[in-house]
């Protein structure tokens, strides 16, 4: 019977819009922070712990790409902070890029590509190590804080493991960083990757002395609305394209 048939299409259709439309909505608290720390191709391949961190060149231009035809919009941590607690609204669909410990392949890999497709960054600094071998040094990052693209913010002095350390250590630590930092860039450093993802209440509520507004951990999911632990995904380099795109 084509009118009963044609009702059950609307039925379907209309039941296929309720569960679709609050997911789309739900897109803006529900963000992807992706994580990186090498976009390199491993000098080393004897070395498997490198390569769980690391990502090719290549691989990374296509991830971009992919960002790029489908509609990501890369935004600062400052951003999501104001769409979480609705001072400014999303795009359609937020992402973040985030990328850790200052690795020299950020200023000669990363931000080519970032450039390419004029995507924002967020680059997290120990900034005891900068300028040290394999790290970008102070004028480097300089010229990428003024091209207004990469946001600097705090990974610790030393990239220490925070738990094992006192209260007052890991506060002077995270300050240091935050203060060290904003002083280079000129930036207000407002969040810290917590090294190795390590981090318990106490760290994270010296975090919030510190007065950081949000903290990044390295436990896997989508971030649902910021706070002083938000998950990230950590990107493998393994994945196709395919995977890439499953993870967003
Ligand atoms: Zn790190």
């Amino acid at each position: 019977m084509p009118i009963l048939k044609l009702i059950i299409f609307l039925a379907l259709s209309l039941e296929f819009c309720f569960f679709t439309t609050p997911f789309v909505k739900a897109s803006a608290t529900n963000v992807p922070i992706l994580m990186y720390h090498y976009v390199a191709n491993n000098p080393n391949p004897k070395d498997k712990a490198r390569d769980s961190l690391s990502v090719s060149p290549d691989k990374f231009d296509s991830q971009m790409d992919y960002l790029s035809k489908n509609g990501f919009t890369p935004i600062t941590l400052d951003t999501l902070y104001g769409i979480f607690n609705k001072q400014v609204s999303s795009p359609a669909k937020p992402v973040v890029l985030t990328f850790d410990d200052g690795y020299i392949d950020f200023y000669t890999i990363v931000y080519p590509i970032l450039r390419k497709y004029n995507f924002h960054g967020v680059s997290f600094i120990p900034t005891g190590l900068i300028g040290g071998s394999y790290y970008m040094n102070w004028n480097q990052i300089k010229e990428i804080q003024a091209s207004g693209l990469v946001t600097f913010e705090a990974h610790t002095v030393g990239h220490v493991n925070l738990p094992s350390l006192s209260y007052k250590d890991a506060l002077k630590q995270m300050q240091d960083s935050k203060n060290v930092l904003s002083a280079q860039t000129g930036y207000p450093v407002n969040f810290i990757a917590y090294p190795y993802g390590t981090t318990n209440s106490s760290i994270q509520a010296a975090a919030r002395a510190g007065g950081f507004a949000g903290g990044l951990g390295t436990w896997f999911g989508k971030s649902t609305g910021g706070g002083m632990n938000m998950p990230r995904i950590k990107v493998s380099g393994f994945w196709s394209i395919k995977e890439f795109a499953s993870r967003l």
